[in-house]
Order: C-alpha cells, then sequence, then structure tokens
C-alpha cells in the first residue's frame, strides 16, 4: 500500500453525515429563503473561463460591507479562503493556535499544510478566555491563531474588546472566523477594523445567512498587503462563473437576508424557552443553532429513529448536540421528539 504522507499520518478526516432523516437540523444550513426566478443564465459565458478576480462579486461584497473590495478575496466557501491562509503563511511545523471546541477545519487545514495545531482548552461554560490565549500566544509563539465568533459548535461570542486585544498583543496572524455574525443580537463585526493592524484577518461565508451553502462561496477581508500575498496563492479562476452570478444576485437582496435571520432570531429564543424546561444543560447561543448537554443514553439515535438529524459529538464533546434552528415546523418537530423521549 502507498503510504499518504506523513502529516496526514493519524488524519481524521471532516465526515460530512450521510444518514437519512426527514427534518435536517445538523449543519446550521439556512432555508432557501430567496427566489431565482429572474437569475439569467444567458448572460454568462460559460464557454469562457471565469473572471479570476471575482471582480463583480467583490464589489457586491464591497457595498454590502461598505468597503474597498482591494480588501477582499473571494473563494469556494471560507473553507478556501482558510485554507489559503494556512498555503500562504504557515510553513512546515509553525504553530497554529485555536480555542477548542472550535470549528474542526481549522485542525484539519493546518495538518494538511504541515502546521502543528495547538488547542486551548475553553472554560468549563464554554467561554473563551482571551487572556489565556494571550499568555498561550506569548509562551508558544504561533504563526496563525483562529478564534471563532459567534463559535461553532458552542454559539458563544467572545467580546469585540477582548478580541481586539488579542491582535494588539501577537505579532502571530488572527484570523477572525464570522461565519455567524449576521445571527447576532447586536450584529457587530470586526471587519472595518482590518486595514487598522497589520496582522487582522475577517472571515465571511455566504453559506449561512444567505442560504447559499449549496453553492460555495466565502470571502475574507484584510489590509490590502495581506490580501496581495494571498492573492499571489489563489489558484486562478478559483470560483467558477455560476456562484459569482449567483453571489451578485442574493448580494441584492440584503433586505431578504436581513429579515431571514430577524426570523431565525427570534425562533431560537423560542426554541430556548421551550428547551429551558428540559431536562438538558442548554448553553446560550448567538448563531442560527443551539448547544446542549444531555444525560439521556443515544440521544441521536433516538431523535434520528424519529426522522430528525441533529450534529452530535465525541470525545470530550460527548454527549452534547448542536442543533440548527430551521423553520417553524422542523424546529417544534426536533422539540417535541425530545420532549417525548426525555418524558
Ligand atoms: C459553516 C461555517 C463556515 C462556512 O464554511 P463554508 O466553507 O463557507 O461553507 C465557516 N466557519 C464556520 C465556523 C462555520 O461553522
Amino acid at each position: 500500500m502507498r503510504n499518504v504522507k506523513r502529516a496526514l499520518s493519524n488524519f481524521k478526516p471532516y465526515q460530512p453525515n450521510q444518514e437519512t432523516y426527514t427534518v435536517k437540523l445538523d449543519a446550521n444550513e439556512s432555508k432557501q429563503f430567496l427566489r431565482y426566478d429572474d437569475l439569467r443564465l444567458d448572460e454568462l459565458s460559460m464557454n469562457l473561463y471565469p473572471d479570476t478576480s471575482s471582480t463583480l462579486l467583490r464589489q457586491a461584497i464591497g457595498k454590502f460591507l461598505n468597503m474597498n473590495p482591494k480588501r477582499i478575496i473571494a473563494g469556494n466557501g471560507s473553507s478556501e479562503m482558510i485554507e489559503l491562509i494556512l498555503k500562504t503563511y504557515v510553513d512546515k511545523d509553525d504553530i497554529v493556535l485555536s480555542f477548542e471546541p472550535s470549528f474542526s477545519m481549522y485542525k484539519i487545514y493546518t495538518t494538511i499544510h504541515n502546521g502543528t495545531y495547538i488547542p486551548i482548552s475553553s472554560n468549563h461554560d464554554f467561554s473563551c478566555d482571551i487572556d489565556m490565549m494571550i499568555q498561550k500566544a506569548f509562551e508558544l509563539k504561533p504563526t496563525l491563531i483562529f478564534i471563532c465568533s459567534p463559535n461553532n459548535p458552542t454559539g458563544q461570542l467572545i467580546k469585540q474588546k477582548d478580541i481586539i486585544s488579542l491582535v494588539e498583543s501577537t505579532d502571530a496572524l488572527v484570523c477572525l472566523d464570522e461565519a455567524y455574525i449576521e445571527f447576532t443580537d447586536e450584529q457587530k463585526s470586526l471587519v472595518d477594523l482590518v486595514d487598522a493592524y497589520d496582522n487582522f484577518i475577517v472571515i465571511r461565508t455566504m453559506s449561512k445567512a444567505y442560504g447559499l451553502a449549496g453553492i460555495r462561496l466565502g470571502y475574507l477581508v484584510s489590509n490590502e498587503q495581506i490580501v496581495s500575498s494571498l492573492n499571489s496563492v489563489k489558484s486562478p479562476y478559483n470560483l467558477n462563473q455560476l456562484t459569482q452570478h449567483v453571489g451578485v444576485y442574493a448580494l441584492s437582496k440584503v433586505e431578504e437576508m436581513i429579515a431571514y435571520t430577524r426570523q431565525i432570531i427570534k425562533e431560537r429564543a423560542r426554541v430556548e424557552d421551550a428547551l429551558k424546561r428540559l431536562n438538558i444543560i442548554l448553553y446560550p447561543s448567538q448563531a442560527n443553532f443551539v448547544f446542549f448537554y444531555s444525560y439521556e443514553k443515544e440521544l441521536y439515535r433516538k431523535l434520528l429513529d424519529k426522522g430528525i438529524l441533529v450534529r452530535a459529538f465525541d470525545g470530550e464533546l460527548t454527549s452534547y448536540y448542536r442543533v440548527t434552528i430551521g423553520e417553524p415546523f422542523e424546529n417544534q418537530a426536533f422539540i417535541d421528539a425530545l420532549k417525548e423521549i426525555l418524558s
């Protein structure tokens, strides 16, 4: 048998869920709330390679963020952006830090690119101790630090002033993942600060709030120097024409996105209220999902037997669950199933 490279000898790949279900609440997807009837595909020249710098799309993102498109790179999901940062800045054995639990792709891409991933534990209530991260950054001299706020899978927000203190206290590149920022009560992004620092990148996605997980579209925002370095490594034609086109269209519907995220925020409060009455430990969330602990054995299976697919975890997060806030009837199906199982 041919061996894979040494960095991958203990590699645990990301495994998307392949179960059958009636209600899908495992991957934080949104409903397809935009209508695409008037999306014109005949405007495209599919015989030609796509615009390698996604110019129109970056203009639309720039308008959405009120930011110069020169500071933006678009790609195949934020996943491509995360990997691009590793490809560009992380040498073999360089240290990459992130709080744990957090988004598993930080570790996966670090491993693939020969970096050394070191998890920094969260507090017992899953809040993130920034002073601890600042201390660890001082001791371990990482090249890159990933921060996710609101955090996946816990839903917890890290205070803006804490993120700023981290950025100011370290030479490491700090990459803030704002995948769920549109679902927070205050919607305060830190994109406006990218130009104020030489070590700060913000990553965003259209997979969640815009309901576009199926077309793979994410982007990053940073200062022009970092953007230029990243662009020199980015694959040419990285983002296909269809995605660029749908992205521009979706970004012309900001009002619809805002209305949708408001609905989800309301639904989140309703689901949280219902769950608080059950025998589980619920953590406050600012994202489009809830996160909880249950003593019930085999809860994942029992929910799936009722057609409800949620996200379960292993290792230190055994018996913790992450459940997407879906449409009201889906959330109700989940609440009813959970009530039945726990009673
Ligand atoms: C869902 C998610 C993303 C989005 O990834 P895409 O590749 O853009 O679909 C990014 N970061 C976090 C933390 C997520 O949960």
